[in-house]
């Protein structure tokens, strides 16, 4: 928080408009479309996983139906695909981005020609192969949803993430780019689709004077106190991607020449935000991502496994995973050679220099 966060929440306290709509959840929405492009919508919601589940609502996903997910990802991408019924189909991961891999994505398409749906992840705010993914997604008339959860402020081919699905998906819960404490929001450049987010989140109630209801709706409007935070966090976004960006080449230089260790990938054409820097340890290394994990705990550090594939879930048990080459997938030895680092804006050239010294150690 930088302080800007606390005077719209006044300005809402002082006007009385504590409730799910009001002047800073219209203007928190403004700014994200002015960042975004002029040509894009956005609807405030509760989170990021309600935009998700709304997303596969309007989109006319149903019961059966078959939608493909990321498969390294956080739970929350595909978990919605369940609130509704349909089957999720888990797409592995390349070595480029850590992220679905287009090759893999055709193949899903040739098992499951009728997929309604696709939900790819921008990892650790890295883009995935958007223009390409959304090519596959446009060929077999299925939906391209967009999850830029982590990824805000990153771009690809010059273009903001969250721009190149039919929806894309943003979350400001407590640990992304930038906060609202918890909060989401369901951007497309169609505003009928986004109208319909917003008609849906404040449960579907038709605009008539007595209480008409012609569909199920849902309570995922943003609360007006919290897009207060949003308004503040904004004026700070391109801060924060800049000092996300230092950390990130703070660690390249620290690990330069060090050959075991790789930095998560990305696409030359794309600029990631730096969410999170995470390193992968090379196969032939001894050094394992929980020895360095426990060093850092003694001192009191926090890092994070990568994400647990989705395919590898129990709740996911019997779940169908697409990868390009049998054996192991690409996302299960991400997952079994990588880390997060620390990753925080707050971390000082101190703190940068024991973690840093900690990991050298193990690559002597
Ligand atoms: C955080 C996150 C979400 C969910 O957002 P919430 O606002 O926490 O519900 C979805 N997808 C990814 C990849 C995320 O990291």
């Amino acid at each position: 928080m930088h302080g800007k966060e606390l005077e719209f929440i006044n300005e809402a306290f002082d006007t009385n408009w504590v409730a799910p709509l009001g002047k800073n959840v219209d203007g928190f929405e403004e700014d994200m479309q002015n960042y975004l492009g002029e040509d894009m919508c956005a609807a405030a919601l509760s989170s990021g996983t309600d935009a998700i589940h709304l997303s596969f609502i309007i989109s006319g996903i149903k019961r059966d139906d078959v939608v493909f997910g990321s498969d390294l990802t956080f739970a929350a991408t595909v978990n919605p695909i369940s609130y509704i019924g349909a089957k999720s189909v888990f797409i592995d991961s390349d070595y480029e981005s850590w992220n679905m891999d287009p090759k893999a994505l055709d193949k899903a398409f040739e098992k499951y020609p009728g997929a309604k749906a696709v939900i790819t992840a921008n990892l650790y705010g890295t883009p995935a192969r958007l223009d390409e993914i959304a090519r596959i997604c446009r060929e077999h008339n299925a939906v391209f949803i967009e999850d830029a959860a982590e990824s805000l402020g990153a771009s690809y081919n010059g273009e903001k993430t969250g721009r190149f699905g039919d929806m894309g998906i943003l979350s400001f819960n407590g640990n992304k780019i930038i906060t609202t404490s918890g909060g989401g929001m369901l951007v497309s450049k169609n505003e009928a689709d986004v109208k319909k987010a917003r008609f849906l989140a404040t449960q579907a109630r038709e605009p008539a004077r007595h209480y008409e209801h012609k569909e199920i709706g849902y309570n995922y409007r943003m609360s007006n106190i919290v897009a207060g935070i949003g308004r503040g966090q904004m004026l700070h976004l391109d801060e924060h991607v800049r000092l996300k960006t230092q950390i990130r080449k703070r660690y390249e230089e620290a690990f330069s020449d060090i050959e075991e260790i790789t930095l998560n990938p990305y696409y030359e054409n794309s600029e990631p935000n730096f969410w999170l820097t995470c390193m992968m340890i090379d196969e032939k290394s001894p050094v394992k991502p929980l020895d360095i994990m426990e060093a850092l705990d003694k001192e009191n550090i926090e890092t994070r496994p990568i994400w647990k594939p989705m395919h590898l879930q129990p709740v996911y048990a019997g779940r169908d995973f697409i990868q390009v080459k049998d054996g192991i997938s690409v996302g299960e030895d991400i997952f079994n050679r990588g880390l997060c680092l620390p990753s925080d804006i707050k971390n000082t050239e101190e703190d940068m220099e024991k973690i840093i010294s900690i990991i050298r150690r193990f690559f002597r």
